[in-house]
């Protein structure tokens, strides 16, 4: 289960900032996690809640935002992509897509007290 080590590096990132701005409680956090990172939600919000006790993050909500998959085709333009093709191959020409979404894994924001 990656999301574990995930979670974990959320956390740090949070703690991190709490240290830069003096801060002492973490009330909430917001992620983006891409659909195609393959990072199951409810694992990483469980993951969090497995790591933040006994932190300065111990009472804090984690929102996690899907960024869903998209992709393009260099000749088409964007195209429809799922993510259960795993060709990923443009549906009108056959020319491989370019993923342009979906992957990222960012802290949006970091709510503190
Ligand atoms: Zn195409």
């Amino acid at each position: 289960m990656h999301e574990m080590a995930i979670a974990q590096s959320i956390l740090d990132i949070a703690l991190g900032e709490m240290d830069r701005r003096a801060a002492t409680r973490l009330i909430g956090i917001k992620v983006s996690i891409g659909e195609f990172s393959g990072v199951v939600k409810e694992a990483l919000e469980f993951a969090f809640q497995v790591l933040t006790p006994d932190t300065r993050a111990s009472d804090a909500a984690i929102d996690i935002d899907i960024v869903p998959l998209t992709a393009e085709c260099p000749r088409c333009g964007p195209s429809d992509c799922r993510l259960n093709d795993l060709n990923f191959l443009c549906t009108a020409c056959g020319a491989a897509l370019i993923l342009t979404g979906g992957r990222e894994m960012k802290v949006e924001y970091v709510d503190l007290d």
